[in-house]
């Protein structure tokens, strides 16, 4: 992909409509002025400074630019135990081809939520990008998967036990805890990321057990927030929903096997829910294909059932949902169907949009992005239909624009 970088600073989107991230409604025919990489004006007609461009958006409704804020760049599931072993450089080459092609798509910034290498490929990776050293979205990332030992990150099991490869981040102790934290601040990790369940796709853990006690979920938080790192927990049992929330986790991720009272305590902390829940369907249709890896059969047959109630439950709530797909454990070329999917499980078409833009924003803590007006990156990206009515239109972008720079422009 390469960018239509050209002299001219200033843009004019004229939008058929909008969806500013925030109104419930579409607005309508509504221009766009972006100079440099900020949106500068935003009205029925906007000032023509000389020499703009002017882009013809007219057949299409516009958004700011999705965000998915869970995938793994550098994991490929489908050949995990031996792709874990490539170079760090090679898993941050084959990332940032990925995150590249993602970005078509919509995706204008994502979480990059865990790496199982003894480096950091993932750090490096939005260094480079951030830095403009290479093109692609923005990238805020946390670097590996804290968990116990036989907890979901651990993924020495795929190996024959003589071999103690260093590719994963376990703790069983006190001290090792806070040392693994402090590491992660030490070579850039934006976010820390734990398990405090087991997983479907790791080798010896189960889902439904909690792996952490309470004091060590505590203090691998207080750890992460005297450095000032907001933490992510992959759980799944209803009880490391609740223990996540108590030390003050500031995202669940999946939640497979949430209950009402833990969404009850996320809405009254305010704890963000990232659901995932596309990777329930591909994992559905991967089980009745028969090619579901077989440490994930027995767990996943067990309990999809629920995870397809626990889904019902989030949708009826009125926790705080944001877009997350866990790419990289299925194909990158289907994150955008996260949308349908969350349609699907009940939840509103214009829930979703805010899941992907302001409400993804305010996880990552980024007020520049996830909504459309004056003074804010011009990260806009548009598809031809109605989101709102047909939750599939999101499925069919045509045009996308990070920090003012013009990534696809299928629709001139
Ligand atoms: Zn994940």
């Amino acid at each position: 992909m390469t960018s239509e970088r050209t002299d001219q600073h200033a843009t004019v989107l004229r939008c058929g409509q909008v969806f500013d991230g925030m109104a419930d409604q579409l607005r309508g025919p509504t221009e766009i002025l972006v100079e440099s990489s900020r949106i500068t004006d935003m009205a029925r007609a906007v000032h023509r400074p000389p020499g703009a461009r002017v882009i013809d958006l007219t057949h299409c409704t516009v958004s700011p630019g999705f965000i998915d804020t869970h995938v793994h760049l550098t994991m490929d599931a489908s050949r995990l135990p031996v792709q874990t072993l490539e170079s760090c450089v090679a898993k941050a080459l084959t990332g940032l081809g990925i995150a590249r092609e993602y970005m078509r798509y919509g995706f204008t910034t994502l979480r990059d939520c865990g790496s199982l290498d003894p480096e950091f490929p993932t750090v490096d990776l939005r260094n480079a990008l951030a830095a403009g050293l290479v093109e692609g979205p923005r990238l805020i990332v946390a670097a590996h998967i804290i968990s116990a030992s036989a907890g979901h990150g651990d993924v020495r099991g795929f190996y024959a036990s003589r071999w103690n490869l260093p590719v994963s981040a376990v703790a069983d102790d006190a001290a090792s805890i806070k040392a693994l934290v402090r590491r992660e601040h030490t070579f850039g990790s934006d976010w820390i990321k734990t398990a405090n369940t087991g997983g479907y796709f790791s080798p010896g853990d189960d889902p439904a057990r909690v792996t952490w006690f309470d004091d060590e979920m505590n203090l691998l938080v207080a750890t992460a927030r005297q450095l000032g790192m907001p933490v992510a927990v992959h759980t799944g049992a209803a009880e490391g929903c609740k223990q996540a929330i108590r030390a003050g986790a500031r995202s669940l991720e999946h939640a497979y096997l949430i209950d009402a009272e833990a969404l009850a305590m996320a809405e009254r902390s305010g704890t963000f829910l990232v659901p995932t829940m596309q990777m329930t369907r591909e994992d559905t249709q991967a089980l009745h294909a028969h090619t579901l890896p077989c440490q994930a059969v027995w767990k996943f047959s067990r309990d999809s059932g629920q995870i397809v109630e626990s889904q019902r439950l989030i949708a009826h709530s009125g926790v705080k949902i944001a877009y997350g797909t866990d790419c990289g454990m299925f194909p990158f070329s289907h994150g955008i169907l996260e949308f349908q999917a969350m349609v699907a499980a009940g939840l509103t078409p214009v829930r979703v949009l805010k899941a992907a833009t302001s409400v993804a924003a305010a996880l990552l803590g980024q007020d520049e992005i996830g909504v459309l007006m004056r003074g804010k990156q011009a990260d806009i990206v548009a598809m031809p239909g109605d989101p709102i009515a047909d939750i599939r239109a999101t499925a069919n972008v045509n045009f996308v624009m990070k920090a003012g720079v013009v990534y696809r422009n299928s629709v001139e």
